[in-house]
């Protein structure tokens, strides 16, 4: 028998790039994960001292706090979030930039993947007055796991980057605002930073020209913070979060080491983030406590802070560092080139004249047992297409160093076959 879906049914389970890479990533673990070097999903690295401090704070809880242990156990946390986590939340962040936030600014969601499925969906599609209004990503390639979650088919508007040659190997995207036209059909504006897929960190002046443009036109600016300040601030040089009544900031714990307690954090206008509570209770009354409970204590003394500056960041900035330099060692020069790796888990590599599309590349590399991301993925709401979109990929370097080096020796071995290149 086969049932009939609604149009927003269909729409939502017809497949996607992102469903194409969790699967990839979970059947690669589920067998083992030993043969497949997985370069391509998004799961953060297991840093032994990181992991530590959570296994832990478990300890801790279960020796030293039995009640809290069972309450987190046993009860629904209100739909906004578990209040003791939004009070330490509040806290640290007006510490660290002074903001004067409260808990009306803040909302947990399960993941911060959620938080976009809201977020689009309350601003996309068609307004009360008849107008079908869009988000703007002004700079794509843009994260993946936003191309498909808007019911409204037309979700995204999408502008191509002005592309910045660095040295001869290296390039950098940025917005460009001479062609970016933000309008009353725009809805929100929304970027990655770091960008996923590239690692790009859009600079401060870019955010604050961004955020005039929304301001003007009284819409959300939305920056996700994924791999941002100050958790996990997988960021290699500096970036300050901006903060006003039009930004909506987004956060998860998963780049800490915790995707599993799949916690997303939204901070934005307290017309907003009670609308995404409102929605939590319909679509799941409350959220996963455990994340909330566990980091709860380090945010009360700042630890993480430390955590992230001398755990986290060095790790991804010496495997980025490494991950650049097998390149150099295993590509032949000039048939590369790659975007500043500035933040986050990946390298955004670019093959100038690929003689077929990074899809083909993907499952030619797959079956060689390494995954990868095609670059077509992430150009979505884009009208035209661009090279980049054909001759790019996405290379996550947050695996052991032998995998990472397989892969890219593999990699390597599979453009110098493709003649043209
Ligand atoms: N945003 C970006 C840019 C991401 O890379 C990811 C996941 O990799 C997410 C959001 C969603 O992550 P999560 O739902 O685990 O918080």
């Amino acid at each position: 028998m086969s049932f009939r879906f609604s149009k927003i049914g269909q729409r939502i389970s017809a497949g996607s790039g992102i469903e194409q890479l969790m699967d990839d990533l979970g059947h690669a673990l589920a067998a083992g994960g030993s043969q497949m070097r997985m370069l391509g999903g998004g799961n953060p690295a297991a840093i032994p001292e990181v992991t530590a401090l959570w296994r832990a704070e478990m300890q801790r809880l279960l020796t030293h706090e039995p009640d809290r242990f069972d309450r987190m156990l046993v009860n629904y946390d209100p739909c906004r979030g578990n209040p003791e986590f939004l009070e330490e939340l509040v806290g640290f962040f007006n510490r660290q930039y002074g903001w004067g936030i409260t808990t009306e600014n803040v909302v947990v969601t399960s993941g911060g993947q959620t938080a976009f499925f809201y977020l689009f969906n309350l601003l996309a599609g068609e307004h009360a007055d008849g107008r079908r209004k869009k988000i703007l990503l002004p700079l794509v390639p843009e994260y993946v796991g936003y191309a498909n979650q808007g019911f409204d088919p037309d979700t995204f508007c999408a502008m191509r980057p002005k592309i910045q040659q660095l040295d001869e190997t290296t390039f950098k995207y940025h917005v460009d605002f001479d062609a970016l036209n933000v309008d009353g059909n725009t809805s929100a504006i929304c970027v990655s930073r770091p960008t996923n897929p590239t690692g790009n960190v859009l600079t401060d002046e870019e955010i604050g020209h961004l955020r005039q443009l929304a301001d003007d036109q009284q819409i959300p600016l939305i920056v996700d913070n994924a791999y941002g300040p100050p958790f996990p601030n997988v960021v290699f040089g500096d970036a300050t979060p901006p903060w006003g009544d039009n930004v909506v900031l987004t956060y998860s714990l998963s780049k800490l080491g915790l995707p599993g307690t799949r916690t997303g954090i939204v901070i934005g206008s307290p017309q907003l983030t009670n609308a995404i509570s409102s929605i939590n209770a319909i679509a799941g009354l409350a959220n996963s406590n455990l994340g909330q409970v566990l980091v709860t204590p380090m945010l009360r003394d700042d630890r993480m802070v430390s955590v992230c500056r001398d755990m986290i960041r060095p790790f991804y900035r010496e495997k980025s560092m490494a991950a650049l330099s097998m390149l150099k060692e295993f590509m032949r020069e000039g048939s590369y080139r790659v975007h500043a790796s500035e933040g986050a888990l990946f390298l955004w590599l670019h093959f100038p004249g690929l003689p077929i599309t990074t899809a083909q590349l993907y499952e030619r590399l797959k079956s060689r047992g390494v995954l990868i991301i095609p670059g077509e993925n992430f150009f979505f709401g884009l009208g035209q297409e661009i090279d980049h979109q054909t001759e790019c990929i996405r290379l996550t370097f947050s695996m052991s160093h032998e995998t990472v080096r397989e892969g890219i020796k593999i990699l390597a071995n599979e453009i110098s076959s493709l003649s043209s290149v």
